[in-house]
């Protein structure tokens, strides 16, 4: 009879360690959800690094309390009427039900380790993390009120490319972006960019290279296409761990990999520095254009200073 007892209750309690438990892509080994949630989704085992939510991301980078959501009420139209399988904005509904987002990007202000920042995450599971009209108007806005309060803007990425289903309105987001960078470059606001698995496609190839520094998480995979697709464009075999993030920081794509357990950390001592940087380059206030491309070569100095703490081997020769 005791004997059956116990047997009940490590049945309950096997099932309850198992809700919620993932397998790890990488070592195969079983993590329970409190061991992911405790280790930032990172496998303790081999350091794979699981994906995470937009909101769950806040959670990791932003101070308690501090995040004040920007733009939350933009939704996606649907100006080209468009149908695949199925109606476009049935998709897009379908996509906010499992996510319980508005749309692939969250954008608001937060505090990181006490410091002010514009924080913009994308997330993979709203329709492959694409970039339609809204995910383009909500790095806009991110980036002008980075501008106008001269706080830093982070953005974190995670994206399949262009929203197909939005068609050349998709496409115009990548100029949109480009042409919100270099406004943040001209004043200058600090602009860092942290590239997950995966970051591809439109995105990759706009806002989310152009920053002043760019962090990748390790293992992402950063390509503008996929292997299979190049392979078949140029006839040729790729070298092993082609797009892989360690191979971008190998070819300058990527300044730096950062671990997640460190990123909260490394991310407010870059945009520290970043800061220290516009600062001097500020120096002295009162002289207006004819100082401007001093401004930005003293903010220059700091982005290659960064860079080259990264990745001693790219270090600027002496003058
Ligand atoms: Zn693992």
């Amino acid at each position: 009879m005791a004997q059956k007892v116990s047997v009940d209750i490590s049945r309950r309690n096997r099932g309850e360690v198992l809700k919620g438990a993932e397998s790890c892509p990488q070592c195969s080994q079983l993590l329970t959800a409190e061991e992911l949630e405790e280790n930032y989704r990172v496998c303790r085992h081999c350091g794979h690094h699981f994906r995470v939510t937009a909101r769950e991301r806040v959670a990791q980078l932003a101070d308690t309390g501090t995040w004040s959501e920007i733009a939350a009420n933009l939704r996606s139209a649907d100006p080209l009427d468009f149908f695949d399988l199925r109606p476009y904005p049935e998709r897009v509904e379908e996509a906010e039900y499992d996510t319980g987002l508005p749309e692939a990007m969250l954008t608001g202000t937060a505090r990181i380790h006490k410091m002010e920042v514009v924080l913009a995450v994308m997330d993979f599971q709203f329709l492959g993390g694409s970039m339609g009209s809204v995910v383009g108007e909500k790095f806009w806005r991110a980036a002008e009120t980075a501008i106008e309060t001269r706080v830093p803007l982070a953005v974190v990425c995670a994206s399949g490319g262009a929203r197909m289903q939005e068609g050349i309105l998709s496409l115009l987001q990548m100029a949109k972006t480009t042409c919100a960078v270099e406004l943040m470059a001209q004043v200058p606001v600090p602009f860092v960019s942290v590239l997950t698995h995966p970051t591809t496609g439109g995105v990759l190839a706009s806002f989310a290279t152009l920053s002043d520094v760019v962090i990748a998480e390790p293992g992402a995979f950063l390509s503008f296409a996929g292997p299979r697709i190049i392979e078949q464009t140029i006839k040729e075999k790729l070298p092993e761990g082609f797009g892989l993030a360690e191979s971008n920081v190998e070819h300058g794509q990527v300044d730096m990999i950062i671990p997640r357990s460190e990123l909260k950390d490394r991310l407010v001592q870059i945009l520290g520095m970043l800061e220290g940087g516009v600062a001097c380059a500020l120096e002295p206030l009162w002289e207006e254009e004819e100082s401007r491309p001093g401004r930005r070569g003293a903010f220059a100095e700091a982005i290659g200073r960064i860079k080259s703490l990264a990745n001693p081997s790219r270090r600027p020769p002496k003058r």
